[in-house]
């Protein structure tokens, strides 16, 4: 049986080689955490990334350098990989052809990490995971309202963050970004109270919704209502949902 190393080598190895579409020159593999809970999903590589055959080693990974940094993540707390695994010419957008022919790479990437969350990092990647959950995709003049919103599919959770890239236009707003990219370092694990905590019995029991074990237990469980109070020492009902709302029919 072959270890998760040795599948992740030989899917790496199939990438580099791939012609199947016109963009095939030097396709990028992703490299990271092989057992990271967040995957970083960018676009392409850009032409630095492309002539070092490494992730975000540009401007744009100087960017994200100090996003993780002020985050308190680290690069080998993560995975990264790119929609489209070759440089796009002069830095064009993807072509859905482009993107037809190469997000089965992806796919696989998806199905040996097994990440916890999916982060898509701009337009286009959350674009193709959205329309690949079924997600409805807001107008474009709206699109920016996804960002920093976690959503649980009913088989995966996908994070959307604006590419590091916009910030090399528009350094005026990383403040604003930067709370969005915050939440990395609470997915890096579980809550805390999980074993304790009320709602992973009545999950086991099947009384509970797995969205909230998803959302908040396994995803942003620093927004939970019941988390907060418990940091804080207040009294709550078992019967509280981490949204703060009370559901009579647990007990
Ligand atoms: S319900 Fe809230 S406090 Fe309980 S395990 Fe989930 S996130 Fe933590």
């Amino acid at each position: 049986m072959k270890s998760k190393l040795e599948k992740f080598i030989e899917l790496c190895n199939a990438i580099k080689i791939c012609d199947r579409c016109e963009l095939h020159v030097t396709p990028l593999c992703g490299e990271g955490n092989l057992n990271a809970r967040i995957m970083l999903i960018a676009q392409s590589p850009g032409k630095r990334e492309n002539l070092c055959q490494r992730m975000f080693v540009g401007p744009s990974g100087e960017v994200l350098d100090r996003l993780l940094e002020k985050a308190g993540v680290n690069r080998e707390d993560i995975y990264m990989t790119n929609l489209v695994k070759c440089h796009l010419p002069r830095n064009r957008k993807p072509k859905q052809r482009e993107i037809e022919a190469c997000s089965n790479w992806l796919e696989e990437e998806i199905a040996l990490i097994r990440p916890e969350i999916l982060v898509p990092l701009g337009f286009f990647a959350t674009k193709y995971l959205f329309e690949k959950n079924g997600i409805e995709l807001p107008e474009k003049r709206k699109f920016h309202l996804v960002y920093g919103k976690l959503i649980w599919t009913g088989k995966i959770k996908i994070y959307p963050l604006p590419h590091p890239a916009f910030l090399l236009y528009n350094p005026q707003l990383e403040e604003n970004v930067m709370r969005y990219y915050r939440k990395l370092a609470v997915f890096k694990r579980e809550c805390k109270w999980r074993p304790v905590c009320p709602m992973t019995r009545y999950y086991r029991e099947g009384k509970l919704d797995k969205k909230w074990i998803e959302l908040f237990c396994k995803g942003d469980w620093e927004s939970c209502k019941r988390y907060q109070a418990e940091e804080k020492g207040v009294w709550h009902p078992d019967n509280m949902l981490p949204d703060g709302s009370i559901d009579k029919t647990l007990s």
